[in-house]
C-alpha cells in the first residue's frame, strides 16, 4: 500500500517552530517512504480561526520547500461528509442527541455519563454525542510504543457535533483521514490521548485505522506548548537555518549539517539519509533557545 501522509494545521496562527517540527516530521516520513504528502486546513472552528492564518501557513510551508502533492483540503468545505458520518452513527444507534450543559457535567468531572443529566426539549439546542462502549482501545504508536485507553472511563460519551452546530475535531479528522486515503498520521504527542477516540470512531464507521506516530511536543522554557508561547509565533526569514534547526531537533544531525545552498537540496539530502529510528521518543522536548527568543 502506498504511504499517504498528511499535515493538518488549524488556522489559529502563523506556522511556528512547534508546527514546523510536526510538518517536517510528517513530510520526511512520507517522502522517505516514497509516499504522498497531503495538507488539510482544519478550519471547522470559525471562532478560533485567525483571518489570513491558513494562507500564511501555506506560504510558510512553500518557502520551506514543504509542498503537498494535491490541493489542500479545507474542513469548512467538508460538512456534508461529517453530516453523513453522523447519520451513519445515529442509524446504527451509536450516537444520540444531548442537551446537557457544561455546568450539568461538573458533577461528573466534565465527563458525560452514559445517561443524560438534562432532558431534551424540542425548543432547545442539542449536541450529538457518541455512545462510547465499554472496553479498552489499544494501539502501537510507531514512536511512543504501545498505548491503551478505556475511552468510556477517560472521556465518556464525547461530542461529535456541538450545541452551536460546529463539528467536533474527533469526527472530522476521522472522516477526512479516511477520505484522503491517509495511511500514516504523524502529529504532535498532545494528540496521543485523542487517538483511541479516533480509532473507536473508525471502527464504528467501518473505516480503516492508519498507523500513528506522535512526535514530541516542543515546550518553551516555562514548560508551555510552543504555540501558546508569546515569543514563538513566527519563524525567522532564513529558511535554510530554520530547516537545519528542525532537522537537528528531529535527530537528523548529518542532514542538519549538510552544506546545501537551497531548501530543495537540503530536503532531498534529509530524505535520502532519513533515519526514523533517530526521532526523539519523549512526549515533550525543550524547544531550542532560538525558537522562543526571537
Ligand atoms: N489540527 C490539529 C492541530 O493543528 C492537528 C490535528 C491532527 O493532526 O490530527 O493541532
Amino acid at each position: 500500500m502506498t504511504y499517504v501522509g498528511r499535515f493538518a494545521p488549524s488556522p489559529t496562527g502563523t506556522l511556528h517552530w512547534g508546527s514546523l517540527f510536526t510538518a517536517l516530521a510528517s513530510w520526511l516520513e512520507a517522502r522517505a517512504a516514497g509516499g504522498r504528502w497531503l495538507l488539510r486546513i482544519e478550519d471547522i472552528d470559525p471562532p478560533r480561526a485567525v483571518p489570513g492564518a491558513s494562507a500564511a501557513q501555506l506560504h510558510a510551508l512553500h518557502r520551506l520547500g514543504l509542498d503537498p502533492d494535491a490541493e489542500p483540503w479545507r474542513q469548512s468545505q467538508r460538512t456534508a461528509a461529517y453530516a453523513a458520518a453522523l447519520r451513519q452513527l445515529v442509524a446504527a444507534g451509536h450516537a444520540y442527541p444531548c442537551a446537557c450543559t457544561r455546568a450539568d457535567l461538573d458533577a461528573y468531572a466534565g465527563t458525560h455519563p452514559p445517561q443524560c443529566v438534562r432532558p431534551l426539549r424540542a425548543d432547545a439546542a442539542q449536541a450529538w454525542r457518541l455512545r462510547v462502549p465499554r472496553g479498552v482501545i489499544a494501539f502501537d504508536d510507531r514512536l511512543q510504543g504501545p498505548q491503551q485507553q478505556d475511552v468510556r472511563a477517560a472521556v465518556g460519551d464525547f461530542v461529535l457535533r456541538r450545541t452551536d452546530g460546529l463539528w467536533a475535531y474527533q469526527l472530522a479528522v476521522v472522516v477526512d483521514d479516511a477520505a484522503q486515503g491517509v495511511t500514516d498520521v504523524v502529529r504532535g504527542a498532545d494528540l496521543l490521548d485523542s487517538t483511541p477516540r479516533q480509532i473507536l470512531l473508525q471502527r464504528l464507521l467501518q473505516l480503516p485505522t492508519p498507523r500513528y506516530l506522535h512526535v514530541p511536543l516542543l515546550l518553551d522554557a516555562a514548560g508551555r506548548k510552543l504555540s501558546k508561547s508569546a515569543g514563538a509565533t513566527a519563524l525567522p526569514e532564513d529558511v535554510l537555518s530554520v530547516l537545519r534547526v528542525a532537522l537537528a531537533l528531529l535527530g537528523q544531525h548529518a542532514a542538519a549539517r549538510h552544506p546545501a545552498h537551497d531548501v530543495t537540496c537540503l530536503l532531498r539530502h534529509a530524505c535520502v539519509h532519513y533515519q526514523s529510528g533517530s526521532l526523539p521518543r519523549a512526549r515533550t522536548i525543550a524547544a531550542p533557545q532560538s525558537a522562543v527568543t526571537q
